[in-house]
């Protein structure tokens, strides 16, 4: 069989860059080892399309932080000891690529793509008739005391540079917004992002879109991806699919593509944890919170409250150790009326990270028809639709909207 393009993963990722290169008049296939879209880590995120984040997350600079993450009191945060070895290079990295100057400059260099996320998110949706499950009514960070309170307040002022807006709440005006949450001093309403009821049931729409529009998808590793002289070719359940042009969208996988071919992109990853929770009595969430100072997020979805967790600094395909779920969960509890658990075990997914918390978008430099588009880090159910447009531009040799410079494969 054959395409003109193969795409390598069914992510949020994959599925937008299938969508952009179908719009460009592309046959595109989409190769996905477990044949449906979004049920990795474009399933289990918290949802947020977060248009305000004009910031990275870098590594914390500040001791007092680095020193209640080392001593394992900093439940946003956890080092796997036994795996240090293995990820302390890439941390090494991530902190050197976390100086201010730095940071600001990749924050910059992200900024046409977080300007763009939520109308292209928005243009898919209501194409795939699946507005429903998005939700423009920002999201709060909240603190658990006045000092905390106050420095997330000075943070967020920073981002009326850049046109956003936040309302900054006391404890009343939290309570009068959110009856059922307490235990803050007050809160930061971050108001130009959205949020998605069910990250995995948007995936899965979009995917609807791309087969009602004539893609096709088809189950297959993409491990078996082989070039030939005439491009690429896939081997999946109903066939090999021959294409002159493949994209590797695999998130955390993609690894497992570029490193045997040669290339040395250092993509390593920030495990994460989700439970779905019942509510008790009649309590209602309105907006995803995240409790800064306790260092979980809570987010309202369609099977119930979702409880994600920060960072774990762990090799991706260890054993899960929900260790930090455990943590915050009594915590959680006392901030929201949560009921019982929904899920018989933690979700546990990997945000695919570069050391600068860019993307790679792009052609991969010594193998013609090849192109990459991986490592959306905690931002890829955000970027994925307009990544994809700016790939999908690049691949067709449209003007790009942005200058993909700063994303090449070749920067490290
Ligand atoms: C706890 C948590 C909370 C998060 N919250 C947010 C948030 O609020 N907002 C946000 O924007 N981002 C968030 N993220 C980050 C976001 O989820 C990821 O950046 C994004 O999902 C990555 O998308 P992707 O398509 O690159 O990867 P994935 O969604 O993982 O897709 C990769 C696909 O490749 C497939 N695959 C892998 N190997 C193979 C193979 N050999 N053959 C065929 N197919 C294969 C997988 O099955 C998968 O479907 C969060 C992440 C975590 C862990």
């Amino acid at each position: 069989m054959r395409a003109d393009v193969i795409v390598l993963g069914a992510g949020m990722v994959g599925v937008g860059a299938a969508l952009a290169l179908q719009a460009r008049g592309r046959d595109v296939a989409i190769i996905e080892r477990r044949g449906e879209a979004g049920r990795e880590t474009s399933y289990g995120n918290a949802g947020l399309i977060e248009r305000a984040s004009v910031d990275l997350y870098t590594f914390p600079r500040d001791i007092g932080t680095i020193a209640r993450t080392v001593l394992g009191l900093n439940a946003a945060a956890r080092i796997d000891w036994a795996a240090l070895p293995q990820t302390l290079p890439w941390i090494a990295r991530y902190f050197f690529e976390s100086a201010p100057a730095r940071a600001a400059l990749h924050a910059r260099y992200a900024l046409p793509l977080i300007e763009r996320c939520l109308s292209e998110h928005m243009e898919l949706a209501s194409a795939a008739n699946a507005t429903a499950l998005i939700r423009k009514s920002g999201w709060i960070k909240a603190f658990r005391s006045e000092r905390t309170l106050a420095a997330g307040a000075r943070e967020a002022r920073h981002i009326r540079d850049f046109g956003l807006t936040f309302d900054a709440l006391d404890a009343r005006a939290l309570a009068a917004l959110e009856p059922n949450v307490s235990g803050f001093a007050g809160a930061i309403v971050y108001r130009d992002p959205a949020s998605c009821v069910d990250p995995g049931g948007l995936v899965a729409a979009y995917a609807a879109l791309f087969a009602r529009r004539g893609g096709r998808m088809f189950a297959g590793d993409a491990r078996s991806l082989e070039q030939t002289p005439q491009g690429w070719s896939v081997a999946t359940s109903a066939g090999a699919i021959l294409a002159r042009e493949a994209v590797v969208a695999l998130g955390p996988w993609s690894d497992e593509i570029f490193r045997p071919l040669g290339y040395e992109i250092p993509l390593g990853v920030k495990r994460g944890y989700h439970m779905h929770y019942a509510t008790t009595g009649n309590a209602v969430l309105g907006h995803p919170l995240l409790d800064a100072d306790g260092g979980f997020l809570l987010a309202p979805m369609a099977r119930g409250v979702r409880l994600t967790t920060g960072a774990e600094f762990a090799r991706r395909d260890d054993p899960p150790s929900p260790v930090q779920l455990d943590r915050v969960e009594p915590l959680a509890r006392k901030t929201f009326p949560l009921g019982a658990r929904l899920d018989d075990e933690a979700w546990m997914g990997s945000r695919p990270c570069l050391p600068d918390l860019l993307p790679v978008i792009g052609p991969a430099p010594r193998h013609a028809g090849l192109w990459f588009d991986f490592g959306h880090q905690h931002h890829g159910f955000t970027l994925g639709p307009i990544t994809g447009r700016l790939l999908a531009e690049m691949m067709t040799g449209e003007a790009p909207f942005a200058d993909p410079a700063p994303y090449a494969a070749d920067r490290f």
